[in-house]
């Protein structure tokens, strides 16, 4: 298929258009490059490097015949939405307008959307299930929340077919693609460089939740096994299945379990001190993917929490720098 991968510069979305390439898709990824890395766009796509507001960039784009869009362009840190909003609201959901603007000019009607699970917010139960509520914590979850209800609009009002995929914690590394944030603010690749001897000691945020250690319960995905599900989505639009998906491991970890599976895996100890909690950080969140299983014959191969850090181990120090800029 041709395909357009917005965000394809990015950690999650330059991994999906990689396996898009080797599945022998033609793939145009559109990235402004603000948070993503040029060196992450892999080798055989066609990279147009602006941003998914810019009308021109997205006639280049869907001109040339494009059948499906792959969004993950967006702000994507909980904290930072936080404290700027505004940002998030104007490049996550102002950025998708323009998106789907064009999308429904050139006739591209279908999209897999790189949601997330921070459209629940503070779960009432756990396993999480799609028809569970979503009162999003935070700015970035709101944004994201928004955005699949623009998406059920789109396909009310002019036909559109969607798979949204509300990822939980991704992390991992395949090949030559890994996590490389500036700042990084994800816990594992953080543990990571305190156990590589790259930084001296990280932060918990937060002792004091209702979990069983006091600290953040969550769920951690392979970014393989979500690269697979998203090419499995593509394939379920063609059976005719439009809606929500959660992606997760299915299994939950505390700020503390992953400190210990990165001592274990690493065979180095990590120097942690105890912070205040960091707003908007729901206390737990857990998935069910049964629904995702069911619906798209998805299976996860790699994610044990284990096989997670290992890969990212792996990635990070082969990349001590991560992405050259
Ligand atoms: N976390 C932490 N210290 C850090 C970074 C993260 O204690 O330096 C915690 C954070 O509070 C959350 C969990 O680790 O409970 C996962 O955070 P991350 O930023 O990786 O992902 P999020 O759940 O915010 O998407």
């Amino acid at each position: 298929m041709k395909l357009c991968v917005t965000g394809g510069a990015g950690y999650i979305g330059s991994i999906v258009a990689q396996a898009l390439i080797e599945g022998g898709h033609e793939v145009t990824v559109l990235d402004n490059v603000s948070t993503g890395h040029a060196a992450a766009v892999p080798d055989g796509c066609r990279f147009i490097r602006s941003d998914i507001r810019d009308a021109d960039a997205l006639a280049k784009a869907f001109g040339a015949g494009v059948e499906a869009v792959l969004h993950f362009a967006a702000f994507s840190v909980v904290s930072d939405s936080v404290n700027r909003p505004l940002v998030y609201f104007d490049n996550n959901i102002g950025g998708t307008i323009h998106l789907l603007e064009s999308m429904e000019r050139f006739g591209v009607k279908r999209i897999v959307f790189s949601s997330s699970a921070a459209v629940y917010g503070e779960p009432e139960k756990l396993p999480i299930v799609e028809t569970d509520f979503c009162k999003p914590s935070n700015p970035y979850g709101f944004s994201k929340l928004v955005v699949e209800q623009m998406l059920r609009a789109s396909r009310d009002a002019w036909g559109l077919e969607f798979v949204s995929l509300r990822y939980f914690n991704a992390g991992g590394s395949v090949a030559d693609h890994g996590e490389h944030h500036e700042p990084e603010t994800h816990l594992i690749p953080i543990v990571l460089d305190v156990a590589a001897g790259y930084r001296e000691k990280f932060t918990i945020f937060g002792d004091d939740y209702d979990t069983p250690d006091g600290t953040c319960l969550r769920d951690y995905i392979h970014v393989y096994d979500l690269a697979v599900a998203h090419i499995l989505a593509l394939s379920a639009m063609d059976h005719g299945f439009s809606g929500v998906l959660n992606l997760g491991s299915d299994r939950a970890f505390t700020v503390l379990d992953v400190v210990k599976a990165v001592e274990r895996v690493t065979g180095k100890k990590v120097r942690y001190e105890i912070g205040a909690r960091r707003p908007g950080d729901p206390p737990a969140l857990l998935a069910s993917s049964k629904e995702a299983e069911r619906v798209l014959g998805w299976k996860k191969t790699r994610s044990s929490l284990e096989e997670i850090i290992r890969s990212a181990y792996e990635w990070r120090l082969r990349h001590p720098k991560g992405y050259p800029s």
